[in-house]
């Protein structure tokens, strides 16, 4: 599991609404080229990106990885 973890990248989005709010998730790709999913920290559901827009308050946005944030990973530096 640790290994798996490593291998997804932390996302975060704000949503742009009345209701934003920021929610961190962690990348995760079935497989190369192929759906992504977002697992949100605070309900470990899996979303869709436009999913996890709208989980953070954001509403209906044609590129919603264009808001989605990947954070720098530390991991690179151990
Ligand atoms: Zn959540």
């Amino acid at each position: 599991m640790r290994g798996i973890m490593e291998d997804m990248p932390c996302v975060s989005t704000r949503g742009d609404g009345p209701n934003g709010r920021r929610v961190e998730g962690f990348l995760y790709r079935y497989r190369k080229g192929g759906e992504v999913r977002i697992v949100c920290v605070c309900h470990g559901r899996f979303l869709s990106p436009a999913e996890f827009v709208k989980h953070a308050g954001g509403g209906d946005v044609a590129h919603p990885l264009r808001h989605i944030v990947m954070n720098p990973t530390r991991s690179s530096f151990s």
